[in-house]
Parts: structure tokens; C-alpha cells; sequence
């Protein structure tokens, strides 16, 4: 095995360490002191958990036992012991943590609607520029490659399926034992060169990140953590996550790939489990959700101990630079490195955050805030402001109390936002908002900030509506529509600008051959000012199920003059085209979706069909054959590509390809009577 090369860098004054905010276990280090560039050239992984919550950590103080991997890391590395993300969603919370830029600086402030736009360095695009090889692997659909963190990225593993027919609301994603497979692969053939055939070891190093979705809701563990955890599932998807965890470093550790190698865990934000009435996450921030894990791991370079200072997820990023010796800004992030080797004595920069899913699509108060001082304050119509010291489960608002530690707070949260670019993508130009005007249209207004909200509007105040709308999906996805028609109706009585309750209810009515009534309730939404981005794309693609294929590329157009960041858009407007016969216009849509998401199996359908039409059945067969090579459970795909080959007159292919379509989906009319019609 390859011992690490200790660099140790003069110059760096040892001041000695700050008392008791870094407690080293066991004996003194026999190494050099954590330097800047310390780990020079070493390999870099990072492993981001989802939803994982700091206190069903055992190195944080579980008693459950379901983290052996994760303890094992951080009882032989450095633990964060107080980290904070910046937002409890995945996508803004993983941005934060590459870019180590919070969500105002770097753009990405929602799921979905948001991509990154390229405007900040990350983690990858500036380990590659340093030489690095670069891959990633992701578990689920919110992390897709067209919401733009494929950025830097020489590999960004983005395949776990794509979206079963019907079935909207389900969660696209793929366990962590195939994700980690896919890493592990990745990592033992990098740097390994076949040249001539022979495999030569290159000395280029490698970034890797893993994403683990597991934990994420709906918690189903795979067997034997399902029976082991029956009574409490969201430990078994963490027990499962860890022990697929345990066993990658295993692998690795043997091919000797962690020699040389960092190692950082994190979870990207934790899960509420009904604290302060909230069932997930991405609704409130407090600590259930925005405190989450944070180990790094190197022996013997960085040695075991724990860091109790305040550490931030958009200190990651300029923490691993500083260790392994590249040069990047961070725009809102620092290296912890010199407070942990005792440079530097501690400080409190404070910890933004935010979460504006219900602002945006709903239409309630944004919430952000800011810990600083051991208190956090949350800026709501009704703030609020914890001593997290006193009080960590957060039920004491001292808010009214303690207008000397809040006020500065507040005005520390302001200038920190001063200069925050607007959180809507685009702004919304005069000539769209008249263009949705002659259509029928009216989009809401501008984000407003909180403070112009009233109690009214609070997610305090409306947390039992969300837990409703929850419900309703639920009953969406178990089968009982009527439950869930009935919870969403009376949600947009009580809320009329309740956007996203729109959607859901379209989408009910669609799934249950109600077509017209979806496209009514999304234009009665829209005439209302209630529209967004995300609900135009919606009623576009219901217009153009429905036949209506002028006006759903004018709502599809409108939808992209409002939000350039909606892919949907681009997808549903590729097949508006191609069945108006508008070929040059799918052609050009389906190849923006495929510069952005490369690995999108449903593009590579709808490309195919779109070949099928113009009579072009070598370019559709190629096309197919990639769409069933991502995903080969696209029954759609199998089906088109018979119908390719059959034009083709290699109907031995074409009979194989039906076959599978209907092994896949036995109610796929099409493949069936291809499959008879062949037979004849
Ligand atoms: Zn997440």
C-alpha cells in the first residue's frame, strides 16, 4: 500500500489551540500539523447521505446502532460536531456545498425549477482544472444532470430509470449499493490506462462523489434491513445506506485506493420525523433538518478528533482545496483547516439559510435566517430566535424577550443579503407578461420579501395545510383518488393561491381520464395570477395530449420565457413539434434537452419517435437503442425500436424488441398488436 507523502509547509504560525474548541482522543499527533496543502495530490471522495439527520448518527449521540461505517469514519477522522447546511432541500443544499457559495450567490434556491448556471468554480470544475480525473454518481432524479451540477464532471452517472408511465409522483432513484458500485468501478479503473493493451497505473487523481438517496422518504429498506428496522424504516434506509457504505470503503481499502485519499461525509440536510408538526423536510429549518453530519477522514494525516466550533456546508469545499493544495475562492464558505490545527483561534462567521419551496410554490412567507452566537433567528412574518444552547429542541421563541440579541441578527442577515441576486431565474420581461395576458394568463408577481407577509402567510400558521397536501398525495399514489381530489379542493378553498395544489388536482384528473377538467382547473388557476413556470409546462403538455398543439407551444413558450431553467418544457415542447409536424423545431428542442441531460432515456424515446415519423429508421434504431441502454425498463423504447427495425425489414429484431415491451408492460397496446400483426 502507498504511504501518504506528508508535506509539511512552513510559514504558517501555530498559535496554539483555542480552548476546548478542539479535543484531540488519545495521544499527541506523531505527524505534521494539518498544513495547508497537507494532502497534496491525494484523491478526493466525497459521499453525500440524503436526508440523513445528525442525531440518528452514533458518533452524534444515537444509541440506535445503525451507523457502524459512519462511526468507525469519524472515530478515526476529524467530526464536525455543529454543521450547518444552508438549505434542507437536496439540490440547493448540494450546490451550496460545491460551490461554497450559499443559494443567493450561486442561484440554485429550489428542487426543479432552478439550475446551476456555471457562475461560481466548484469542487469539481476546480479539481479538474488542478488535474484531477472527475466522476460522479447520483442517486436520484433531483440531482439530474440538467439542473447543472454536472458541471466539471468528466463522468456524471445520472441513470437510475426514468419516469414509469402514470406514475408522476414516484421518486426516481436508485439504491446506494448500485450507486456505490458504479463509483467503486469508476475509481478502480481511474488512473488505470489501457495503453496497447496493457493497463498502466497513471498517477492523475481522482474527485469522486457519491450520492446516497436512501434515507430519503418513501423509507423502504431492502430486506433484512426491512424486517430488522420494521418499526422504525427511516433507521433502516440509514442502516442499509451505511453498510452499503461500509462495504465500498471495504473494496476499495483492499485494491488500495483509500492510501492515498480524503474521504468526506456529509448529509445534505436531516428530516423533521413530526418535530414542530413538520412530517420531512424543506418546510421550517430548524436543527431537526438544517444541523446535519459532517466527518473527514485521512489517516494518519489528519488525525482523530472532533471540531466543536460552528462549520458550515459551504466550508467544505474551500476545506478540501486548502487540504490537497488547490486554489479556488469560495464566495461564502472558509477553510476550517486553521482553526482545526490551531492557527487560528475560532470564529462565528454565522450560517445562512433559507428555504423558499413554500414561497414559490405556494405562495407563503419565504423563510431565511441566520445562526450566529449560539442563536438562530428566522425570519418569518412571525420571527422567531432559539438559544440553541438552552434550548436545542427549539420550543422557547425569544423572540419578543430578547430584541437585543435578535436585532443585530437581523441587521447581520440583511447586509449579508444585500447584495443577493433576485431569486427568480429571469426576471419577467413586459412583453411576457402581455404575451400570457392575450393568452388568458397572469403569472404571480415578483417574490416579495418576508417581512411584506403577514402571520397569515407564516408556515407556522400553515403547516397543518402542508401535512394535508401530503396526505393527498398520498392517497394519490395509494390508489384512492377521490380522498385525494376531496383534500385538494378543500385545500385551494382555504388558499386560493395554493399553486402547486393546482397542479396536483390536474394531475388527478389526468391520471383518471379526466383531461379536460385537468387543463380547466390549470387555466382557472392561471387566470388567477396563480401560475407558474412549472404549472404552464404542466397545462402544455395536457394541451398537447388533448390535441391542442397551438396554443400548448404557446404556454410551453410562455413557460420558457418565465423559467429558461424548465426542462420539462423543452421535452414536452420537442413532442408538441413532432406531432405538428414542426420536424427542424423537435429536432432543436430534443437536442437542448440532450446538451443538458445527457443521460435522459425519455429524450432518446421521444427522439426516436420523432425519426420514426420523418421515415428515418437507421437514426431512429440508434437513438432507441441509447434510450434502452440508459434505461432498460423503457417499454415505450423496446416498442419503437421494433417498429424501426420492422421498416427496416429485420423483423427477427423486431419480434425480440415487442417481446420485451411487453415483458416490461404487458398493457402496451401498441407492442401487442405489433407483436399479432407480425405473427399473421
Ligand atoms: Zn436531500
Amino acid at each position: 500500500m502507498k504511504r501518504l507523502t506528508i508535506l509539511v509547509i512552513a510559514g504558517g504560525a501555530v498559535i496554539g489551540l483555542a480552548a476546548g474548541s478542539w479535543i484531540l482522543r488519545g495521544r499527541r499527533p506523531r505527524t505534521a500539523p494539518l498544513s495547508a496543502g497537507v494532502l497534496r495530490g491525494a484523491n478526493v471522495l466525497l459521499v453525500t447521505i440524503d436526508t440523513l439527520r445528525a442525531d440518528h448518527v452514533g458518533a452524534y449521540g444515537s444509541t440506535r446502532g445503525v451507523t457502524p461505517t459512519l462511526d468507525r469514519l469519524a472515530a478515526e477522522g476529524l467530526r464536525f460536531e455543529t454543521t450547518y447546511t444552508h438549505v434542507p432541500l437536496t439540490l440547493p443544499s448540494h450546490t451550496a456545498l460545491m460551490t461554497g457559495a450559499y443559494p443567493f450567490v450561486n442561484g440554485v434556491r429550489d428542487n426543479g425549477s432552478f439550475r446551476f448556471d456555471g457562475g461560481v468554480p466548484t469542487l469539481a470544475t476546480t479539481l479538474k482544472a488542478a488535474g484531477y480525473r472527475t466522476g460522479a454518481f447520483v442517486g436520484a432524479f433531483v440531482l439530474d444532470a440538467r439542473f447543472g451540477l454536472n458541471a466539471g464532471f468528466d463522468v456524471y452517472d445520472d441513470k437510475y430509470g426514468s419516469r414509469p408511465a402514470g406514475g408522476e409522483l414516484s421518486v426516481l432513484e436508485r439504491p446506494a449499493d448500485k450507486v456505490l458500485s458504479a463509483a467503486v468501478s469508476w475509481i478502480t479503473d481511474a488512473g488505470r490506462v489501457r495503453d496497447a493493451g496493457i493497463v498502466r497505473d497513471t498517477s492523475q487523481p481522482w474527485f469522486a462523489w457519491a450520492h446516497l438517496y436512501d434515507p430519503h422518504e418513501p423509507y423502504d429498506p431492502p430486506e433484512p434491513f426491512r424486517a430488522r428496522y420494521a418499526s422504525d424504516p427511516y433507521s433502516g434506509e440509514i442502516a442499509f445506506a451505511d453498510a452499503q457504505l461500509g462495504a465500498a470503503l471495504d473494496r476499495l481499502t483492499q485494491t488500495g485506493h483509500l492510501a492515498h485519499t480524503l474521504v468526506i461525509v456529509a448529509a445534505d440536510h436531516g428530516e423533521s420525523l413530526g418535530d414542530h408538526q413538520e412530517r420531512t423536510h424543506g418546510l421550517f429549518a430548524y436543527d431537526s433538518t438544517l444541523r446535519v453530519p459532517l466527518v473527514l477522514w485521512a489517516p494518519p494525516v489528519v488525525q482523530p478528533g472532533v471540531f466543536r466550533g460552528v462549520a458550515r456546508l459551504v466550508d467544505v469545499m474551500p476545506t478540501v482545496l486548502d487540504l490537497v493544495a488547490v486554489i479556488a475562492p469560495a464566495p461564502s464558505g472558509r477553510s476550517l483547516r486553521p482553526f482545526v490545527s490551531g492557527e487560528r483561534a475560532p470564529d462565528d462567521p454565522g450560517s445562512y439559510f433559507e428555504t423558499l419551496n413554500a414561497n414559490l410554490t405556494r405562495n407563503w412567507a419565504p423563510l431565511a435566517g441566520l445562526v450566529s452566537g449560539g442563536f438562530k433567528l428566522i425570519d418569518l412574518p412571525i420571527p422567531e430566535l432559539y438559544d440553541l444552547g438552552a434550548d436545542p429542541g427549539e420550543q422557547v421563541n425569544l423572540y419578543g424577550r430578547r430584541q437585543e440579541i435578535a436585532k443585530p441578527i437581523e441587521r447581520q442577515l440583511d447586509s449579508l443579503r444585500a447584495g443577493a441576486k433576485p431569486v427568480a431565474a429571469t426576471q419577467v420581461d413586459r412583453d411576457t407578461v402581455q404575451r400570457l395576458q392575450s393568452l388568458g394568463y397572469v403569472v404571480a408577481p415578483a417574490a416579495r420579501p418576508a417581512r411584506s407577509f403577514t402571520a397569515r402567510d407564516d408556515p407556522k400558521t400553515l403547516v397543518a395545510l402542508s401535512n394535508r397536501l401530503d396526505e393527498a398525495l398520498d392517497a394519490l399514489k395509494g390508489g384512492t383518488p377521490a380522498v385525494a381530489e376531496r383534500i385538494l379542493k378543500e385545500l385551494i378553498a382555504a388558499r386560493p393561491d395554493f399553486t402547486i395544489a393546482y397542479d396536483r388536482l390536474a394531475l388527478l384528473y389526468r391520471e383518471t381520464s379526466r383531461l379536460q377538467t385537468a387543463i380547466e382547473t390549470l387555466e382557472s388557476a392561471s387566470r388567477n395570477g396563480y401560475s407558474d413556470a412549472a404549472s404552464l409546462a404542466t397545462l402544455g403538455g395536457y394541451l398537447q395530449e388533448a390535441g391542442n398543439f397551438e396554443r400548448s407551444v404557446e404556454v410551453l413558450q410562455a413557460a420558457l420565457k418565465l423559467n429558461p431553467a424548465e426542462p420539462e418544457a423543452y421535452e414536452k415542447l420537442g413532442i408538441t413539434y413532432t406531432r405538428m409536424g414542426r420536424y427542424a423545431d423537435a429536432h432543436r428542442m430534443f437536442d437542448h434537452m440532450l446538451s443538458i441531460a445527457p443521460n435522459s432515456a425519455t429524450t432518446y424515446n421521444n427522439l426516436g419517435s420523432l425519426y420514426l415519423t420523418e421515415h428515418r429508421y437507421a437514426d431512429a434504431v440508434q437513438s432507441l437503442t441509447r434510450a434502452v441502454a440508459i434505461d432498460p425498463a423503457l417499454a415505450g423504447a423496446h416498442n419503437g425500436l421494433g417498429v424501426a427495425y420492422a421498416r427496416l425489414g429485420q423483423m427477427d429484431r423486431a419480434i425480440a424488441e415487442w417481446g420485451k415491451a411487453l415483458e416490461l408492460r404487458p398493457d402496451l397496446a401498441d407492442a401487442r398488436y405489433n407483436l399479432e400483426q407480425a405473427k399473421k
